[in-house]
């Protein structure tokens, strides 16, 4: 049966043969067979549902900013849920804000819809791109904090279709990863947050900003820090007293600016940001004896 025919009953919208290219940061991957924005979780459902029918392969796609999607594209569907972007909050005390976040809404729109209302806790997202639910899969932070730190429950649902709710702790989560969405889509979480300063609050997020532009290649497409940082290491010093800065294969280079950003010149393939990535673990591993592993997420062709 056609992919056409097997989605044909749903009401979302899906893009046919849509360029991989247009949804990751680093603007590379060639077209998916179908890209779908599941406009509820009504029709989540029943897309999981023909999926596990069907046995089509399908990949969730955030913002993209932490993604090299291959040349070839994918066979099969992408989801991507920026139609879950409620921001709504659950409950107040004099300690403790709870807000329910859909995974689609865009983490720098809810940093600061959060110091507007003068709640606190999010600041360490500053400059950080991406969705909520990518955020949360990637366990994303910087050194004021982690989506651990915040976590309460999550939304999501699993391969049958089926709706699932979890308390989280710091426990389920780890170094850019966690523990309870594998072959499960996440349609949103419970945020923990707490009462701050607005202009404080502001002030602090304005200078990230303007040190991460300081210091990040943020003028070419790129997926933000290639690999993790090794324990006691910066994969990005490692990178640069290999000789690395500025390593070229293409149009991709290692960033003259920041050893552990990978740029896009200008009409990258994926294979050349690949065979940069393999380069760079070999001669650090030579150089250094150090393993790099990389924190941005290679889905390849099959
Ligand atoms: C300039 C720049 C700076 C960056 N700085 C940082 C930083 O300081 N700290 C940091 O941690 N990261 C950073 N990143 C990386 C990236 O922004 C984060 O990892 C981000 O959280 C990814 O979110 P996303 O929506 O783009 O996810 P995507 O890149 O689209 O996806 C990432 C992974 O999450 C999965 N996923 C996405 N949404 C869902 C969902 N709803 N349910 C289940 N799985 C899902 C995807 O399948 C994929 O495996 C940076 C990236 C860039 C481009």
């Amino acid at each position: 049966m056609k992919l056409v025919d097997i989605l044909s009953g749903l009401q979302s919208k899906i893009l046919w043969n849509e360029p991989l290219a247009l949804h990751t940061s680093f603007k590379v991957g060639g077209p998916a067979d179908a890209f779908i924005y599941p406009k509820n979780s009504v029709e989540l459902s029943q897309l999981m549902k023909k999926i596990d029918e069907h046995k089509i392969p399908y990949f969730v796609l955030g913002d993209g900013s932490n993604l090299v999607m291959p040349d070839e594209g994918y066979r099969g569907v992408v989801i991507n849920l920026s139609l879950f972007d409620e921001i709504k909050i659950i409950h107040k005390d004099d300690e403790k804000i709870l807000v329910k976040v859909g995974a689609g809404v865009l983490k720098q729109k809810l940093l600061f819809w959060s110091i507007e209302q003068g709640f606190s806790g999010l600041e360490f997202l500053a400059g950080v791109p991406g969705q909520v639910g990518g955020g949360i899969f990637m366990n994303a932070g910087t050194k004021g904090g982690s989506f651990c730190d915040i976590t309460e429950k999550i939304f999501m649902i699993n391969t049958n279709g089926e709706l699932e709710e979890q308390l989280v702790t710091k426990e389920n989560f780890s170094y850019r990863s966690q523990n309870f969405c594998k072959n499960k889509i996440m349609m949103g979480a419970i945020l923990r947050l707490h009462y701050g300063d607005k202009e404080k609050m502001m002030e602090v997020v304005k200078t990230v900003i303007a040190e991460r532009k300081a210091i990040q290649p943020l003028n070419f497409p790129n997926c933000g820090s290639v690999f993790k940082n090794p324990k006691g290491y910066y994969a990005g010093k490692l990178i640069e007293d290999a000789g690395l800065k500025g390593y070229r294969v293409g149009h991709a280079q290692i960033s003259t600016k920041h050893g552990n950003f990978i740029v896009n010149l200008g009409g990258a393939a994926a294979k050349d940001i690949v065979a940069i990535i393999e380069h760079a673990k070999k001669r650090v591993k030579e150089v250094h004896g150090v393993t790099l592993e990389e924190e941005v997420i290679i889905v390849h062709k099959d």
